[in-house]
């Protein structure tokens, strides 16, 4: 089987040598015991650093074949950078693996990942088993995050990041996802396929520092919600009736005082008609954002369906 490693790395010259040989110690103990073939390579896509890390990779090419690089012409941000490689190497490989370049993720999971793919799944998500080596706060702002997202409709597997391996039907599936948005951990489950996990623990950074600051975390949150759901939209329109609701009550409530000789003049139907006013509009908004979001999803294009299989004369 031919295995494509694909590393997304930004200004991570300091982790890079020791990446690379870690890595490299990893396929050639897995090319000796059979599990990869020989073609097999590590690929380094540099997101335009402003550091010596393309440096670093023409390097490593130059010394070893094992390994690759792409390098883009600015920088992209990871989720592109990830793309980038894996549309790159998709016609060669049998499977791709994504990893970061820290290593934060146990390279020993790797081994897992092949068994499963050739038991036949075509993604394999690499999950954290704990996240006791996270900082108290990256821990539950993350967690935090996957239960957002879950509440919003988005079907994420909880606690996986973008390790993962892929078969190369399932990287032709992802192809056709045309959207210029990408949150992929969420498109990933949109493709379908058999699927499965492994679990791993999360280490520490060893060198360098995260490129995701709280700034980017949000960020990535927020595309990730506004690129896969339209249930902010929906709750728009649940206001608005809620909203509209509560007029109604307002109209009985000040009807009752009326007739029992409470009011002041002109307090009911002004205080009704605020609330009424509010409520319509906020549905309307809600109607109207009802279209824009069908619109949304019909730009990105996403193919309707993906065939597994096909039973035919040929088989
Ligand atoms: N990364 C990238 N482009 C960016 C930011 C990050 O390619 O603009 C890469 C980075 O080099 C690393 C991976 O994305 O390989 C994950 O980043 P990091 O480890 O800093 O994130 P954390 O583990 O802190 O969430
Ligand atoms: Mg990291």
């Amino acid at each position: 089987m031919k295995l494509y490693l694909v590393v997304p790395c930004y200004n991570e010259e300091e982790v890079l040598p020791e990446t690379s040989s870690r890595l490299k110690e990893k396929f050639t103990s897995l090319i000796s015991q059979g599990k990869i073939g020989e073609d097999s390579r590590i690929v380094f896509v540099n997101d335009g650093s402003k550091d010596k890390t393309w440096e670093l990779i023409c390097d490593l090419h130059k010394s070893d074949k094992l390994f690759r690089g792409i390098c883009l012409s600015r920088n992209r941000g990871h989720q592109n950078a990830l793309l980038a490689g894996l549309m790159t190497v998709m016609d060669e490989c049998d499977a791709a693996i994504s990893m970061d370049a820290d290593l934060q993720d146990d390279i020993n999971a790797i081994d897992e990942m092949i068994d499963k793919y050739n038991e036949g799944y075509d993604v394999v998500y690499g999950v954290r088993s704990s996240r006791k080596k996270d900082t108290f706060f990256k821990r539950t702002t993350a967690q935090g995050f996957y239960k957002l997202m879950r509440a919003m409709g988005v079907d994420t597997v909880y606690n996986h990041a973008d390790y993962r391996l892929m078969s190369q039907r399932a990287l032709k599936g992802l192809s056709e996802f045309k959207e210029v948005n990408l949150f992929l951990r969420g498109m990933v489950p949109l493709i379908g396929f058999r699927h499965t996990t492994v679990t791993y623990e999360r280490g520490e950074r060893f060198a360098g520092e995260s490129k995701y600051p709280l700034k980017k975390m949000l960020a990535f949150a927020f595309e990730g919600i506004t690129s896969l759901s339209i249930k902010p939209i929906r709750l728009i329109c649940t206001l608005g009736v809620l909203i509209f609701c509560v007029s109604i009550g307002m109209l009985i409530y000040s009807l009752v005082r009326h007739f029992m000789g409470y009011t002041v003049d002109g307090w009911a139907s002004l205080a009704v008609s605020i609330w009424a006013l509010g409520g319509i509009q906020l549905l309307a908004i809600g109607v109207i954002g009802e279209y824009i979001g069908k619109i949304y999803l019909e730009s990105k294009h996403r193919p309707r369906y993906l065939i597994s299989d096909y039973l035919n004369d040929d088989n």
